[in-house]
């Protein structure tokens, strides 16, 4: 019933386009429209790791305890920029009310589903339409230099298994052996099978082309503040001047996505957690598959002729200026667990904005004021993994089919 239907998506990044592949499958007349460039947002530099398994949230006393120790100090792997901000002291408040068992598990049921058909979804997505973005499924290694950081990594095991996605442990001879690029520092690894790797800046291209080739029509440079409105329906997408009008609205914006809270009738606790990257060619010594250096939280991915060198978490609003310490700390981090590896010819340094929700869940829900818009954002550090369970949910939901995960726990009314 909904085939030649129109569906405008605002916000060009992985959920918006993935959300775009399967509304066009399923046979609705598509249009994306981007403020900027479409695939520029937090979707183009990420370290590329598809990591079904990564269920628990960032909420715990743990980190907590570890975040206030690192306040002031610059190269840190949190930064919390000190300023007079509600929404952030808010944010903060709501983070911290999340830390405890129950909140926790019910986020990672909710990470969990989302997240479990991601490796076969990208899988046919790649396979289906020739996508050239260096997609391999080798897994993952978590690393660590603390025997007491490395065994407790371990505890959390039963919770994972219960989700069916237990890691293996390494110790440092079986590590040494297996990843002979790693150096003798390490107390011993977790490796992780249910991880793959792409290139989203390759991913965010092909999509481009495979998006257009299917008639997505794809408007960029045209930011969009608001809706026309008649009574609960939006008819149209206000971008200054211009009106799109269409039959159902997704607003996928990313870290964005509050700047549009008094459109949307609701208050989306998402801050921008911004993450910096530094993409290189391969060098000698490379790890064979993408390692987690757990204490530093830094990731290397290997692709066929480069690497990426990413982590860092910064809260400091939308400030776009790239940090030279905190880039300068992911090399040192690295260094600092792989044997004789000598990074040179840096390619792109580059920063982008993580959609941080206080409780490590999206949101994926109807305005509260608009019936027919649909918002899908806020996907934290995990937004790659979480894009085609997301574009599939949202087609499904649009399209009035049963959804292939509950969407009860990703409920604008949870906050
Ligand atoms: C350093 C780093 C490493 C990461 N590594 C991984 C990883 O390995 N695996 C993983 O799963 N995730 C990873 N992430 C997280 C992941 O990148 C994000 O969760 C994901 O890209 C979010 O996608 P998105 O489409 O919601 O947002 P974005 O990619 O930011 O896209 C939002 C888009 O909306 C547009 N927009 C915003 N407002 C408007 C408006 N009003 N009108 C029109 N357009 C608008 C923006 O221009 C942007 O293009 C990483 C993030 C960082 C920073």
């Amino acid at each position: 019933m909904h085939k030649g239907f129109k569906v405008v998506i605002i916000g060009g990044g992985v959920i918006g386009a993935v959300t775009a592949y399967y509304l066009n499958q399923k046979g609705w007349r598509v249009t994306i429209i981007d403020k900027d460039r479409f695939g520029y947002g937090a979707s183009h530099g990420n370290c590329g790791l598809i990591v079904p398994d990564h269920i628990l949230p960032l909420n715990s006393t743990d980190n907590l305890i570890k975040g206030i120790g690192w306040v002031f100090k610059k190269d840190a792997p949190l930064l919390i920029k000190p300023r007079l901000d509600p929404a952030l002291a808010t944010w903060l408040m709501k983070f911290a009310f999340h830390c405890n068992q129950k909140d926790i598990l019910v986020s990672a049921e909710g990470r969990a589903a989302i997240m479990q058909s991601a490796i076969d979804l990208y899988h046919a997505l790649i396979i289906e339409e020739s996508l050239d973005c260096g997609w391999e499924v080798k897994g993952a290694l978590h690393i660590f230099k603390s025997r007491k950081d490395f065994e407790n990594y371990g505890s959390a095991d039963a919770l994972k298994k219960h989700f069916g996605v237990s890691p293996t442990s390494l110790d440092r001879k079986l590590l040494l052996k297996q990843e002979p690029a790693v150096g003798d520092k390490v107390a011993g690894a977790w490796f992780s099978r249910h991880t793959a790797h792409l290139r989203p800046d390759n991913l965010m291209k092909e999509l481009k082309r495979v998006l257009a080739q299917k008639g997505v029509k794809i408007i960029e440079q045209t930011e969009v503040t608001g809706f026309m409105a008649k009574n609960d329906q939006a008819v149209a997408a206000v971008a200054g001047q211009e009106h799109f009008s269409a039959d159902q609205f997704v607003v996928a914006t990313g870290a964005w996505a509050p700047l549009l809270n008094r459109a949307l009738g609701c208050r989306l606790p998402i801050q921008p957690g911004k993450g910096y990257s530094v993409t290189m060619p391969r060098p000698q010594n490379s790890p064979s598959i993408p390692c987690f250096f757990q204490e530093t939280g830094v990731v290397i991915t290997p692709w066929e002729s480069d690497i990426r060198l990413g982590g860092t978490m910064e809260f400091a609003g939308f400030d776009k200026s790239l940090n030279q310490v905190r880039l300068d700390a992911l090399l040192h981090a690295a260094q600092g667990y792989l044997r004789d590896v000598k990074f040179a010819g840096i390619q792109d340094e580059w920063c982008g904005w993580r959609p941080m929700t206080c409780d490590g869940l999206p949101i994926i829900d109807r305005s509260p004021r608009l019936e027919n818009v649909m918002i899908a954002a806020g996907h934290n550090m995990l937004g790659l993994t979480m894009a085609p369970g997301t574009g599939k949910l949202v087609s499904e939901i649009l399209s009035g089919e049963a959804p292939h995960v509950d969407p009860y726990p990703y409920r604008v009314s949870r906050f």
